[in-house]
């Protein structure tokens, strides 16, 4: 049932890369899509020099490039978010893998999950300290384990039985992160001082085939203690993949999106959405009608998307998300400053950003 909801989609992606939305459903079908993001925050120009700037432009793109390689040769959307978060994690720009924050006691602890829109099935690991690639033992607790999440030594042990690569704890340390922690401990700060922006990194992806992945991973908030855990592993929290309606993965102050559900939560709403509309385009035979209905749809998903953030703020809490759509859209929100955010489609859609105003 991709009909009204793809003619939908094309006439989404065209007007984002600022052509007229003419693409025939036929035209759209088949094709990709991929957003990722490496975390939102109090990111502002005026705190960035023209480097740093760059940097991380510089950063993103290659990741999406990463990605959107995978999807246009046809591969599955479960390996472009792999492809993606891998390369994010050894950033160390990014607070995932190498670069990621410490924790109370000076160490690192690794939250990841990746969730396949076609069944559901999920894969998500916890506290771990020494895996290279928390994204990729996600995977494989998805795909060769009974369970969705392991956790610490558990999960390391279930990393060095499945190959998955391990390095010494100080190669995720970062100076700059390293400071950070100190920072806090001597003015008594709260992470959210000292970090100023969220560095999780996380990818959504729809394949040519039609399928929904969603993957996130992050190191966590800086000075967490008590194996403090996150949404980023929670499946529904931090990320989540259903082929009836998105893929999701977020960023921002943990504790709240997993009390607000946020990626299912958006998943929900969205599918309900879906049947809503597909009940409305049997009911209206005219052609006419349809117009009406689509213009209405673009506002109405990104409004959906937005109204869950609102939430989160509500609570207390802030940060962003990235939504993929089976239809080819993708959508940001976040009620940060900014969030590093890039997506790319088959249409050629590339774009990179990190302001709230772009
Ligand atoms: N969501 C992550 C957490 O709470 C932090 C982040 O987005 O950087 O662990």
């Amino acid at each position: 049932m991709r009909g009204f909801l793809t003619q939908i989609a094309a006439g989404f992606a065209l007007a984002l890369t600022g052509i007229a939305p003419t693409v025939s459903a036929q035209e759209a079908a088949g094709g990709w899509s991929l957003a990722i993001h490496g975390g939102a925050g109090t990111i502002a120009r005026e705190n960035m020099s023209a480097e740093e700037d760059a940097a991380y432009r510089a950063s993103l793109q290659a990741a999406l490039d990463a990605g959107a390689k995978v999807l246009a040769e046809g591969g599955e959307a479960l390996d472009a978010v792999e492809a993606v978060i891998l390369l994010l994690e050894d950033d160390p720009r990014f607070n995932a893998g190498r670069g990621a924050v410490f924790t109370w006691e000076g160490g690192h602890e690794l939250d990841a999950s990746i969730m396949d829109g076609r069944d559901r099935d999920a894969g998500a690991v916890a506290g771990v300290t020494t895996v290279r690639h928390p994204i990729s033992l996600a995977r494989k607790v998805m795909t060769d384990s009974p369970h969705v999440m392991l956790a610490g030594k558990g999960a390391e042990t279930f990393a060095a039985e499945h190959d998955l690569e391990l390095v010494p704890a100080d190669w995720f340390g970062t100076d700059f992160r390293r400071e950070a922690l100190e920072r806090m401990k001597a003015r008594e700060l709260s992470a959210l001082d000292v970090d100023a922006k969220f560095g999780t990194v996380g990818a959504v992806a729809l394949d040519r085939n039609g399928n929904l992945a969603a993957g996130t991973s992050t190191g966590g908030m800086t000075g967490k203690r008590w194996n403090r855990i996150g949404d980023a592993p929670v499946i529904g929290a931090g990320t989540y993949a259903d082929n009836r309606s998105c893929a999701v993965s977020a960023t921002g102050w943990g504790e709240y999106f997993i009390r607000v559900g946020v990626a299912h939560e958006i998943c929900t709403r969205l599918r309900i959405e879906g049947e809503l509309l597909k009940d409305a385009e049997a009911q209206s035979a005219a052609a006419s009608g349809a117009t009406h209905f689509i213009s209405n749809t673009f506002r109405l998903r990104q409004a959906i998307v937005d109204e869950v953030l609102a939430e989160v703020a509500e609570l207390g809490g802030d940060g962003g998300v990235i939504v993929a759509t089976p239809d080819g859209a993708t959508i940001f929100s976040f009620n940060t400053p900014g969030m590093y955010r890039a997506r790319a489609n088959s249409l050629g859609l590339q774009e990179v950003a990190i302001y709230g105003d772009e």
